[in-house]
């Protein structure tokens, strides 16, 4: 589905086969020189047919084509590296680079899982159902461009090249702003076009559905915090519609974010008051959380679990930091324990 927003600006919803979500956007600016794809959709048949299909529509040449990924998550970059063509750059950010790097991170990620309480035979079905993504993952481009940002001499060309903060991206009569935005994930970034007052916002913030904040592995991460901070930023700008990554575009911006931080505030209330003094894994925590999923705990599948785990450790990093929360390691095997800070 191809929805025009304005002059030479579209909207193309791509569908996501078996995801809560159904579909994501990519948005298509028409240039004088060079067309640019923010976001690409999933590496998927359906996903990849639908966006080729909408591309043809729009009269665009790959080899003229870059690409802007808000996110290195599957349903944003997956399609990205295999429809570029030799010519085109795909822009991501720094953070996000190096994040991604390193595939060493997913198995730290894991281990964390486990001494927060994730039962074993569980994470074991986790990872036998993981994506085929991570292992077409284009780790050796990535690299390339991180060598290269980093003043070293990449060993072969690469079509990635990381972007930040302020940096300007100009297409057809349209000027945007590069804007970090972590939270979601680490090197989150949005688009801003101050002209016409729009914001391309990835998944940072959504109308319909509250952005997941994780936190997979323990080291200095703080990703709400990060998160909390990101949405004053936009908070401050003009903006007149948002174009998110999933579903439509939409207005009123302000109110979206203070509705987005009422529901951080409810669900650390409720955190909170699951704990004791006695000290719960976050897994046990994350088990009496009320999640917007109309099932009990005990049908979740466990990629829902491991999911609700994250975002559960999000919240006690952030209380944590605060003084509203204490971890306290425990047994042989250094389980983490939470408990209220008295
Ligand atoms: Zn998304």
């Amino acid at each position: 589905m191809i929805e025009k927003i304005l002059p030479g600006i579209f909207r193309i919803e791509l569908p996501l086969p078996d995801f809560a979500l159904q579909t994501v956007n990519s948005y298509l600016l028409k240039g004088d020189e060079r067309d640019l794809l923010i976001d690409s959709g999933i590496d998927e048949k359906e996903c990849r047919a639908a966006l080729l299909k909408a591309l043809r529509e729009l009269d665009v040449d790959l080899e003229r084509t870059d690409f802007f990924i808000t996110h290195f998550h599957e349903d944003h970059f997956g399609l990205a590296p295999s429809i570029a063509s030799n010519r085109s750059t795909i822009y991501l950010t720094f953070p996000e680079a190096v994040y991604w790097e390193d595939l060493g991170r997913w198995k730290a990620g894991l281990v964390h899982g486990l001494k927060n309480g994730f039962p074993e035979e569980e994470l074991k079905k986790f990872i036998n159902n993981t994506p085929d993504f991570l292992k077409k993952f284009p780790l050796d481009e990535i690299k390339e461009a991180v060598k290269f940002y980093e003043g070293r001499t990449p060993s072969r060309k690469t079509r990635f090249q990381i972007i930040g903060d302020g940096e300007i991206l100009n297409v057809g009569k349209y000027s945007l702003r590069c804007l970090m935005t972590p939270g979601h994930s680490c090197g989150h970034i949005c688009l801003y076009e101050p002209n016409e007052k729009l914001l391309f916002s990835g998944d940072h913030i959504l109308e319909t559905i509250t952005p997941a904040i994780f936190l997979w592995s323990g080291d200095d991460q703080n990703p709400l915090a990060d998160y909390l901070r990101s949405l004053d930023r936009v908070f401050n700008l003009e903006i007149e519609t948002i174009l998110p990554g999933h579903r439509r575009a939409f207005r009123n911006h302000r109110d979206r974010i203070l509705e987005i931080k009422k529901h951080h505030c409810r669900r650390e209330g409720e955190i909170a008051s699951v704990l004791d003094v006695n000290g719960k894994s976050a897994y046990e925590i994350a088990s009496k959380v009320s999640w917007n999923i109309p099932l009990p705990w005990d049908k979740f599948t466990v990629e829902l679990r491991w999911m609700a785990l994250a975002e559960t450790l999000a919240h006690l990093k952030y209380m944590e930091q605060r003084g509203k929360v204490k971890s306290i390691s425990q047994g042989s095997k250094n389980k983490n324990l939470y408990c209220s800070s008295c």
